[in-house]
């Protein structure tokens, strides 16, 4: 069944493709449903579903009532299983790989150690993890996350921590592996996840800010992440926060790598607990009710606040997500980022809901296999020769 489905989400779907994507995105939903969130007559909806049902893009799964009197509405839903793609995020010392079903759903992961940061060699380790994924699943395209400025999905154009410019990263694995290759921002590729399957499915306007070894900001709008060249140097990465702050490497006072910067904290606890103290174990530390980590880890999470207030002012944001591997420090700071907050914003104005994501390296890698779903269903995935 699933052999045709190449041909028709995407190029050959013609209309029926925002059908389609709705039920990929939301499945099971109901017709009512999509016919609710596309504008479309229950008429029109039957019309552009049905050749879809018959090429098995979608397909019924029993009958939703809602309890009240009338007729109960079909749900339609996609074979998530049909597909599988390959998410790679590449960091400065691994590369997290992630197989995922056709709704971004991790079912197999791995990390390995990044063994040499030159081009050649980083692609011959994606070859690898390719072929070793490849053997158990049939791998539709592979979507690549990278800390730094990438053209038209193709290209790095700088990398500053692999030290890399203009490296045509999709020709290179497309070369090796004979599968359509997508490149991306990290921090794009995670907006692009949130925005397709997780906590912004619903939202027309949100945020991401990213914790970790360096903060990372993205604005989504009606589906679009904003980005431009100059995207993916790092622009957030020394937002002021806090004039009486610490210093970063720049000599910014107080500014985002200062304060919320996993190493820069980890060196702040070594040195007031007098001991050998990572990141992980300060926050925990502080979660426990340890004063020095504490004082540590509210003056980065009131950092955030500067930051989200800024970001809710300038953009209205309908949710801000904060996401990355340094994400417990908002969680366990949360009030005090909370507060925060609102004494930077008008009392009048809310804080939109904020959500928090595991912090899972794997889902840097989820995010960018979300690239490769988006166009292979999209249908923009271009043939490798
Ligand atoms: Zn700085």
């Amino acid at each position: 069944m699933s052999t045709s489905l190449d041909q028709t989400w995407g190029s050959d779907a013609g209309t029926a493709l925002p059908v389609a994507i709705e039920v990929l995105r939301r499945g099971p939903i109901s017709r009512a449903e999509i016919g609710r969130r596309l504008g479309l007559s229950h008429a029109s909806l039957s019309r552009l579903s049905a050749p879809l049902i018959e090429r098995g893009v979608i397909h019924d799964v029993g009958e939703h009532s809602n309890g009240r009197v009338g007729r109960p509405s079909r749900l339609l839903d996609v074979d998530a299983s049909s597909h599988h793609f390959l998410g790679i995020k590449i960091r400065e010392t691994e590369i997290i790989a992630a197989v995922t079903d056709l709704r971004g759903e991790v079912v197999d992961s791995v990390s390995v150690p990044l063994d040499d940061r030159n081009p050649t060699a980083v692609v011959a380790q994606v070859k690898d993890l390719h072929r070793a994924f490849a053997a158990a699943h049939t791998i539709t395209a592979v979507g690549i996350g990278i800390g730094g400025a990438v053209h038209e999905r193709r290209t790095i154009i700088s990398a500053g921590f692999l030290g890399w410019d203009n490296v045509a990263l999709s020709d290179l694995i497309e070369q090796e592996t004979q599968t359509p290759t997508l490149v991306e921002n990290d921090v794009v590729a995670l907006c692009e996840y949130e925005d397709w399957f997780g906590f912004a499915s619903n939202d027309e306007r949100f945020a991401v800010i990213t914790l970790g070894i360096g903060t990372g900001f993205g604005l989504v709008i009606n589906g679009q992440p904003i980005v431009g060249d100059d995207y993916g140097f790092g622009l957030v990465g020394h937002w002021p926060m806090d004039p009486t702050g610490p210093l970063c490497q720049q000599g910014h006072r107080g500014c985002a790598a200062a304060l919320l910067n996993s190493d820069a904290i980890a060196r702040y606890a070594t040195e007031a607990l007098g001991r050998d103290t990572t990141f992980d174990e300060t926050i925990q530390l502080a979660a426990d009710g340890d004063p020095a980590a504490s004082r540590i880890i509210h003056d980065a999470a009131r950092g955030v606040g500067v930051l989200i207030a800024a970001v809710c002012n300038l953009t209205l944001p309908d949710r801000i997500i904060i996401a990355g591997e340094g994400v417990r420090l908002a969680v366990v700071g949360h009030d005090t980022l909370v507060e925060k907050t609102r004494e930077l914003r008008d009392p009048r104005a809310h804080t939109p809901p904020i959500n928090y994501s595991s912090g899972d390296n794997v889902e840097w890698a989820r995010g960018a296999a979300v690239l490769a779903i988006q166009a292979f269903a999209l249908g923009s995935l271009a043939p490798v020769h």
